[in-house]
């Protein structure tokens, strides 16, 4: 099996590719972020390419690797359909070829005009986003497997999220896939719009080519589309080819050169990248590599982590973000933005860290915290604080408790429990109860 991707990605920019217009096409009231350029009427002149998407795009091309290329052109790529009314889309030559994201070889990226909305229920169009600025990513199909791919499009989606590059955060990817199984021909799946639908358009997909070939059918070449209401795959056309798109260059946009000394500044100049922090938790705090991941895979989460790693022991702090924090998240359905107090995240830790309260009360007082039912952590950090004399209360109980010491000492090992339970209680569960059990062991013994 060979997995492959061309994914568009709208860039974080204040104006439109080709014209001032803004691009908050999502907020703004249909048709008002439009101009005669985005709206594609005749006679208007496109505005010099904007230097911000040459700039974020490089920033993505380096990132991967890539050779960045001295010129590109944009060429027009011609297609009818209601939401292109110039009836072309303006893409780019590739800016930059040959890079790589883990295993996945990048092929190339190109910059282009994201055309407007089409609304086929109702008929209408909105091209608020007419102009936006995409990047279109496209890898060699190196990914062999569901998991492979999906591994591959969430480290594309934390790159992207640490260079900061994404426009609208509810529509990271726009993906289309081509996937072809052994001994048939390549598949294109189109527009697909999260990576959850991507790993069910391409499991359906591996499943009815399966079918095909095994009943000697044979997988023919073609673009599909995936139906995310019905789950399907749906045929579009059963060929297509890049003279179907009449590319040509657009005359009204001159060469665009790639200032090497640009592409110099962007590359001593970019953030560090997710894998960057992980190697660096490693090696600064002593994190083990599997924690060091969990914490970057969150940025903000891996933020956090930092900004307090001086004030607690960082091993026991990464632990208890990745492990008890993500686990009680995950419980809830929730990500570490939803956390009403990172303050009080902290002061947990650190309480349970530092002895004054028990691991079960360092629990029980997280899920308080994420279920909005505790205002003042201090103070309620403060109920739950160990109490000191806790071996005085031990040397009660066993006085107090003759006849279950005496089945204890007999070999009744169960009966520790009973005193355990004692201690507890008269300490209303302030006490840490391994600790109780190893006082109490000590001193029947
Ligand atoms: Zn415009």
């Amino acid at each position: 099996m060979r997995i492959g991707f061309e994914i568009h990605v709208q860039l974080k920019t204040e104006s439109k590719l080709f014209c001032p217009c803004p691009t908050n096409y999502w907020e703004a009231e249909p048709n008002s972020n439009v101009c005669p350029v985005c709206l594609g009427l005749p006679g208007s002149k496109p505005h010099p390419v904007n230097e911000e998407s040459i700039r974020k795009a490089l920033m993505v091309a380096l990132s991967l690797g890539m050779e960045v290329k001295p010129k590109i052109l944009f060429l027009r790529k011609h297609y009818f359909y209601p939401d292109l009314p110039s009836g072309y889309q303006r893409t780019s030559t590739p800016l930059a070829v040959n890079g790589r994201l883990g295993k996945v070889r990048i092929r190339e990226i190109h910059v282009e005009e994201d055309p407007g909305r089409y609304d086929l229920k109702e008929g209408l169009v909105d091209f608020n986003r007419s102009g936006v600025s995409l990047i279109e990513i496209v890898t060699e199909p190196d990914m062999t497997s569901v998991e492979e791919a999906e591994t591959f499009l969430k480290d594309l989606h934390l790159l992207l999220t640490y260079l900061g590059v994404i426009l609208n955060p509810s529509v990271v990817f726009r993906v289309d896939a081509n996937i072809s199984l052994e001994g048939g021909e390549r598949v294109e799946i189109k527009n697909i719009n999260s990576i959850e639908s991507v790993k069910k358009a391409l499991r359906y997909e591996i499943l009815r080519q399966k079918r095909l070939l095994e009943s000697g059918r044979g997988v023919k070449r073609e673009t599909r589309h995936w139906d995310e209401a019905r789950g399907v795959t749906v045929s579009l056309r059963v060929k297509e080819t890049e003279e179907d798109y009449r590319y040509m260059p657009d005359p009204d946009i001159p060469p665009v050169s790639i200032d090497p000394s640009l592409v110099e500044e962007l590359r001593s100049s970019l953030p560090e990248l997710p894998w960057e922090r992980k190697e660096r938790f490693v090696r600064e705090y002593g994190v083990d590599r599997t924690v060091a991941d969990a914490l970057v895979r969150d940025k903000a989460l891996g933020e956090f982590f930092e900004e307090k790693a001086g004030e607690i022991s960082p091993k026991f702090w990464a632990e208890f973000l990745t492990s008890r924090l993500k686990g009680e998240l995950n419980y809830r359905g929730l990500d570490f933005s939803a956390v009403p107090s990172k303050e009080g995240v902290f002061l947990i830790a650190k309480a349970w860290h530092d002895g004054r309260i028990t691991k079960e009360a360092a629990v029980e007082l997280l899920r308080k915290l994420l279920d909005g039912e505790i205002g003042d952590v201090s103070a309620e950090i403060e109920k739950f604080s160990v109490v000191e004399n806790v071996e005085d209360v031990v040397r009660e109980v066993v006085e107090a408790f003759p006849e279950v010491v005496e089945d204890y000492r007999k070999g009744k090992k169960a009966a520790i429990n009973r005193l355990v339970g004692e201690v507890m209680k008269r300490t209303r569960g302030r006490a840490d109860a391994r600790r109780v059990r190893e006082l109490l062991e000590k001193l029947l013994s």
